[in-house]
């Protein structure tokens, strides 16, 4: 009985960092093979102008079907693409996916969707690639402006190298590519940074919309952001609305768009083409 005990106990064991790290390497190569055979696609998510209840853009997001079928999340999968340098080529997928749909949208509808697709960038994509020439090129295959697409880059790209920051930046304002900054309010903001670069959107980070209603703090911080915004004559997008007292609220506070499932979760191309005609008939908010 006892033997039987430990042979258990070896199973149970294993030890866990190469168990991680094994499965880690694993998806790193399921993702690789899923890159190369272009099957990662996207998801959409509209962002609303609170002022007029229309639908602005969609944000779009990567998303992962693993060879089992099941979904992985950018939250798993993203960090994997970071740290093995599959950064760069999937954020290539995703810019020219992003300008693909748009200019199908475009074609179904007979004349130019009037929205905008915002498409995440990370730090490393900024470094390693250059992304405005990633834009230049999806913009110049699918026909479209520079104006319908919008980069989201987090607080971490600009602090890193801030010089870069503002050179790929000037060159996708040439584009008339306009740039958010993403989850702001969590990074280590520089307001020098900020002031110098061309931002267009701050995009208020979902932990200071999550509990703004009953917590005095957080409509501070929101309030905070938007004055600035206003001040760096900057737009501002609230992420993870996700209740209408939360929207009044912001659009009370001044925020100019809202993103969160109160409006729509991410959702697959088709219906989120859809959703913007119904927003044609009916605003959304
Ligand atoms: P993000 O850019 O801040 O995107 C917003 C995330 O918040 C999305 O998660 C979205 O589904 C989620 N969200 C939207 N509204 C709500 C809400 O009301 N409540 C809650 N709880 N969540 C909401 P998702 O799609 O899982 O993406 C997570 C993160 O992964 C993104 O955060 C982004 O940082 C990263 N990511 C996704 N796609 C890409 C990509 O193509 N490239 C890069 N570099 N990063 C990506
Ligand atoms: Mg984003
Ligand atoms: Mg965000
Ligand atoms: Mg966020």
């Amino acid at each position: 009985l006892k033997r039987a005990k430990q042979t258990d106990r070896i199973e149970i064991y294993e030890p866990e960092a190469a168990m991680l790290s094994d499965n880690r390497f694993g998806l790193e190569t399921e993702l690789r093979n899923a890159i190369e055979e272009d099957r990662l696609h996207l998801a959409f998510q509209p962002l609303i102008e609170l002022a007029s209840g229309k639908v602005a853009g969609f944000e779009a997001l990567a998303r992962w079907d693993n060879s089992e079928g099941k979904s992985v999340p950018p939250t798993e999968f993203i960090p994997i693409a970071e740290d093995s340098g599959l950064i760069v080529p999937l954020g290539q997928r995703v810019i020219s996916k992003a300008a693909a749909v748009l200019a199908d949208w475009d074609r179904q509808n007979g004349a130019p969707v009037d929205c905008y697709f915002s498409v995440n960038v990370s730090a490393i994509q900024l470094v390693r690639d250059d992304i405005a020439a990633v834009v230049r090129q999806a913009l110049a295959a699918h026909e479209i402006g520079g104006e319908r697409l919008m980069i989201e880059l987090t607080e971490s790209a600009i602090i890193g190298d801030p010089d870069l920051a503002l050179s790929v930046l000037s060159e996708l304002k040439a584009l008339d590519t306009r740039v958010a900054m993403d989850d702001f309010g969590t990074g280590y903001s520089n307001l020098a940074y900020l002031q110098r670069l061309p931002i267009d959107v701050l995009k208020i980070d979902r932990s200071f919309v999550e509990h703004m209603v009953d917590d005095r703090d957080k409509v501070a911080i929101v309030r905070t952001i938007q004055s600035l915004a206003e001040v760096l004559g900057m737009k501002t997008t609230a992420e993870g609305v996700e209740t209408a007292d939360q929207a009044r609220l912001l659009s009370a506070l001044g925020c100019d768009f809202g993103q969160g499932f109160l409006f729509a979760r991410p959702m697959e191309g088709k219906a989120a083409l859809d959703y913007w005609r119904q927003s044609l008939v009916r605003p959304i908010f």
